[in-house]
């Protein structure tokens, strides 16, 4: 039977903008099917900082991405800011900036990344990413899926750690874009800690609406992922299995199931307005 995957409360991922020179099928911050100029403001950042001082949180890993992070027009401000809480604050969390290496204008600016960040450089040359899930088939759109219990959630929130958008947190950061293009408006304005654990809540509300459900890697999970010890043991299967789980899911096209055809047109209407972070 299916696992169960919770959040990672001291991982999180940063989309500090929806804006990409890029426009990859499937794109899961659903950058090219819904267009947004959005972007955190550096003020924004600094509240996170704030508030991860302030409730003592010492993340493992801060990853800056967006859309294409190196075109938000203050990523070297951000860098810097996320660089001193490091420093001040919390010496081992790694600052990760997630960009797709792309084009002259990314490049010049990747040479100017401070050295304590890591550059997680996917180097993508073509719209086409075979890799990527079908993100807008949406399980809810599956017989076979249609019943499953979506609070179970995915890898991706255990893994990669809970995202701040402009709009708030979120367990991951396709809920995040989800959220951008249905409207639903659930960003919590205030940082989550494993103790008030709320993030979890919004899974039956953005699983059933998301092409990672049903990655294949979820079914490797012997047990729930639901404390350190067994996210560790997870991670290694990750790491050794993801691959060989990928090699038949050859993903060529964009794959847009009724419930996203509805909600992409609904978008192009009248895009929703979401409360701020
Ligand atoms: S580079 Fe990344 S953010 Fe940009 S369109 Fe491609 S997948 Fe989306
Ligand atoms: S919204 Fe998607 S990525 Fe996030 S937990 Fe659910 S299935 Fe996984």
């Amino acid at each position: 039977m299916r696992k169960r995957f919770l959040c990672s409360y001291d991982r999180i991922e940063l989309v500090i903008s929806y804006i990409c020179n890029m426009q990859c099928l499937n794109c899961d911050a659903m950058v090219p099917q819904a267009l947004s100029k959005e972007s955190m403001t550096l003020e924004q950042i600094e509240r996170f900082i704030q508030e991860s001082i302030e409730k003592r949180i010492f993340w493992q890993h801060i990853r800056v991405l967006g859309g294409e992070p190196t075109l938000h027009k203050n990523i070297l401000e951000i860098l810097a800011a996320l660089i001193k809480y490091k420093e001040f604050h919390s010496p081992n969390t790694k600052i990760q900036l997630v960009t797709n290496g792309y084009g002259k204008i990314v490049k010049k600016i990747l040479l100017k990344i401070p050295k304590q960040v890591e550059i997680e450089n996917s180097e993508k040359s073509s719209n086409l990413q075979p890799t990527f899930s079908p993100i807008n088939q949406a399980p809810i759109d599956m017989p076979e899926y249609s019943n499953s219990d979506f609070t179970k959630a995915c890898w991706i929130p255990a893994l990669c750690g809970i995202t701040l958008d402009m709009h708030g947190y979120y367990p991951c950061s396709a809920a995040a874009a989800i959220d951008r293009v249905f409207g639903f408006d659930l960003g919590k304005k205030e940082l989550p800690t494993v103790q008030y654990a709320t993030l979890e809540e919004m899974f039956a509300n953005f699983c059933k609406l998301c092409g990672h459900y049903y990655d294949k890697i979820n079914n490797l999970a012997v047990n729930d992922i639901s404390n350190k010890e067994e996210r560790s043991k997870f991670e290694n299967l990750h790491k050794e299995k993801f691959l060989e789980t990928q090699k038949d899911s050859v993903l060529l096209e964009s794959i847009v199931s009724p419930v996203w055809k509805n909600a992409f047109k609904a978008y192009k209407i009248k895009k929703p307005v979401l409360s701020k972070y």
